[in-house]
């Protein structure tokens, strides 16, 4: 039976806030949104620092239809979300000199790896067909659909996801399938980049991630029009058509449980009751923070974090031809890198460096002649680093290596400049040590060991954002969102 028009209160306006917000408000609920921050967003947000403005966090966009199938529930279309496919996904800058375009094209790509690497594309094409198969046979059920409720693993799409096991490589890990598969060590090195994009270790993570390539070169990349932080903006002003109330700077500090019942949140010593909350602040500090009479599943907020990262954010007085909206600067030794980062939890000496433009393709983000470079590594989460002295030595070994590769001084170029790290992360999203995309994919049963949507022991109590099921990245919070919508409308409470 469904159950409308409920009060629901949301933690939290990140993406699987605003997702679930305009769901549930489409839905005919009265929706209030409670944010800490004065913006909406969580990591999505920007930010401008002279005459440049930066997208503070995510800077590659995948699978918009997400985005614009909750407009739609606004009576918004693409006309008010204007954006465009990507003909290159990235440049790739590699420390023997070799440079790769991955163009999305299939053709145009194999005739790169001809000309850069001498390479018959055949082998590359099939594994990206063979990438395909994993994400239409999983995402099924590992994304669109709860792991913890019953009904997922009696419908048809599970069944079909069983079936196609033996050919998920789930008894490998992303490295050693793209080593035996590819053989050839740049693009071995590509390929398993791909772990970075839920924060993971390619050489841990199990190969059913090999699954993530196809969402670049098999459906594409894309870029709003008007930056990333249009697609906050755009949900924002959706979720206000529906009648959705936002209250920012509104930290909340507990959330009210009577008799294993939700029954609102308390900011300071502001009691407001509602029917349902939803919690989109990170699970771990919602349990320690929000919940603290409450038992917590110590199981799962034990597990592994993903990475995060130091960014810095330099206006750059030159244009760069040679650069794209995404490019990436290879570690010569990726397997320390990331030894570094998950095991030692340390930075490596010489890090793969990611420096986005997102003036390439919004020249209003930068003066003239001038380019807005969004410049990161990833780190290991906050666990009490010296971070200061970090970001002074990263600073000069990013610039040594930009500086060598580009044959430019790239210090000299710098106008002005700002950093984020680990520990701002978590002090402006609550991210548990300032981890990007919640757990980490390090093992085989990650998916299976994230927080449910709902709370088992207390009703009317649901979690939705990068840190619980199905994972972080855009598009996973997004789906978040969704499957806690359809929770709390289908739920009884
Ligand atoms: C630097 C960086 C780069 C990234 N790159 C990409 C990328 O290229 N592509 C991609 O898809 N993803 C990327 N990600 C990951 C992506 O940004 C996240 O997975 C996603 O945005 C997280 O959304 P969320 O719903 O979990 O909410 P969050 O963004 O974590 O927001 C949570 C919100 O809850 C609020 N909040 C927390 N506690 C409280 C409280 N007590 N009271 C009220 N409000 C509270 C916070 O202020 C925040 O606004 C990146 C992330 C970062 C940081």
């Amino acid at each position: 039976m469904k159950n409308l028009n409920k009060n629901i209160a949301i933690i939290g306006s990140g993406m699987a806030g605003l997702a679930a917000a305009i769901r549930l408000a489409h839905a005919g609920n009265s929706v209030d949104v409670f944010e800490a921050n004065s913006y909406p967003g969580g990591k999505l947000s920007e930010f401008s620092q002279g005459l440049y403005r930066f997208d503070a966090g995510p800077s590659l966009f995948t699978l918009p239809q997400l985005v614009l199938d909750l407009l739609a529930l606004a009576g918004m279309s693409e006309k008010e979300f204007p954006y465009i496919q990507l003909e290159k996904g990235c440049h790739y800058f590699y420390e023997d000199g070799t440079r790769l375009i991955a163009y999305h094209n299939s053709e145009k790509f194999g005739q790169e790896l001809e000309a850069k690497l001498g390479l018959d594309p055949k082998p590359v094409l099939d594994y990206l067909e063979k990438a395909k198969f994993k994400y239409q046979a999983t995402s099924p059920l590992f994304i669109e659909s709860s792991l913890h409720q019953l009904k997922t693993f009696t419908s048809k799409k599970t069944l079909k996801g069983l079936a196609a096991i033996p050919k998920l490589n789930l008894f490998e890990t992303m490295h050693q399938q793209n080593q035996r598969e590819l053989k050839e060590p740049h693009l071995v090195q590509f390929f398993n980049r791909y772990a970075t994009y839920n924060g993971s270790n390619p050489y841990q993570a199990p190969a059913i991630l090999n699954m993530i390539p196809h969402l670049e070169h098999g459906i594409g990349t894309f870029f709003p029009k008007n930056g990333m932080i249009q697609i906050t903006n755009s949900l924002v002003e959706a979720a206000k058509k529906l009648g959705v109330q936002f209250h920012f700077n509104q930290k909340v500090d507990k959330i009210l449980v009577e008799n294993k019942q939700a029954i609102g949140i308390q900011i300071g010593s502001n009691r407001k009751l509602f029917d349902t909350v939803i919690s989109n602040m990170d699970v771990h500090p919602t349990y320690r923070k929000l919940l603290q009479e409450q038992e917590a599943p110590e199981n799962l907020l034990v597990q592994e974090k993903s990475s995060s990262a130091i960014i810095f954010y330099w206006g750059i007085k030159k244009h760069f031809p040679e650069l794209d909206l995404h490019n990436i600067f290879f570690s010569k030794d990726y397997k320390g890198e990331f030894e570094a980062i998950f095991k030692q939890k340390t930075l490596h000496p010489d890090p793969t460096v990611y420096v986005n433009i997102s003036s390439k393709y919004l020249p209003s983000d930068a003066p003239e002649n001038c380019e807005n470079w969004f410049v990161m590594i990833n780190a290991p989460t906050n666990i009490g680093q010296d971070w200061d002295a970090w970001i002074a030595q990263t600073r000069e070994r990013i610039l040594n290596k930009l500086s060598r590769i580009l044959k430019t001084d790239i210090g000299a170029l710098i106008e002005n400049e700002s950093v984020l790290d680990p520990r701002l992360i978590e002090q402006k999203t609550s991210s548990f040590g300032g981890s990007l995309y919640g757990n980490a994919s390090n093992n085989k049963y990650a998916a299976f060991l994230r927080h449910a949507n709902f709370s088992k022991k207390i009703k009317g109590l649901y979690f939705c954002g990068g840190s619980v099921h199905p994972g972080g990245g855009i598009p996973l919070c997004i789906n978040s969102g969704k499957l806690v919508a359809e929770m709390v409308t289908d739920s009884k409470d």
